[in-house]
């Protein structure tokens, strides 16, 4: 086995004390989706929308990373072949955690982007309304976060690797937001293997050949020494 591909979700940073997307009583199930997660609701009321991802931005950087992105920072550091870490999670929990290169397929809390010209920069802890865009000055910044309706970063160059994928491995993701629940489909079509990982089975469950069941802070650490050892 020579090439490794990882998609994670909310689940691996669920025991960092992130809530997940859909769960009950999490910043998530007091707005509105509509309202907080997509250019129309940023357009209606942005005040709002800069305020809920504020909160998520101090929530992210109070959090650490747990034994499962330290287990895949190993993995990347310790298997002989190449393993490419895919994240629907805004968070930098896996950079936290010792990981490099990390595909954020939904953008990330820590970054501001321009609506106005595209630059990017280095949120700050609080963005107002308005905030000014440091190469053109509009008054655009908006967190840099993928939101429904707008097309996920870096597809091409993750499709690119699962189509050359051995190993695919889903890491607690819903199975219910795409493209990124048809990942497994890409690999098994390129011959890999596919593993699932999660709390309990996601909506895609039966697309995987294996499944492993359990807190990702125990599953994740255990699947990883298992192909080590292989590996080594
Ligand atoms: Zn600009």
């Amino acid at each position: 086995m020579e090439k490794i591909v990882i998609l994670t979700g909310a689940g691996i940073s669920a025991e960092s004390g992130l809530g997940t997307f859909r769960d009950e009583g999490g910043l998530w199930s007091q707005h509105r989706i509509e309202d907080v997660a997509t250019p129309e609701g940023f357009a209606r009321n942005p005040e709002l929308v800069q305020g809920f991802y504020n909160a998520r931005r101090k929530g992210a950087a109070r959090a650490a990373a747990n034994p499962a992105h330290r287990a895949l920072a190993r993995l990347q550091a310790e298997f002989p072949g190449e393993v490419v870490l895919v994240t629907q999670n805004v968070d930098g929990l896996h950079e936290a955690g010792g990981a490099r290169d990390v595909l954020h397929m939904h953008g990330v809390l820590a970054g501001a982007l321009c609506a106005a010209c595209g630059h990017r920069w280095t949120a700050p802890e609080e963005m107002r309304v308005g905030e000014p865009c440091p190469a053109c000055a509009a008054p655009g910044g908006r967190p840099d976060v993928v939101w429904f309706g707008e097309m996920p970063y870096h597809m091409e160059e993750i499709l690119g690797h699962l189509e050359a994928a051995d190993l695919f491995a889903a890491i607690g993701t819903s199975g219910q937001v795409y493209p990124a629940a048809g990942f497994v489909r890409e690999a098994l079509a390129a011959g890999a293997h596919t593993v699932e990982l999660n709390l309990e089975p996601s909506a895609v469950v039966s697309d995987f050949a294996e499944t492993r069941f359990g807190p990702a802070s125990e599953t994740v650490p255990a699947w990883v020494e298992e192909l080590l050892a292989e590996a080594g």
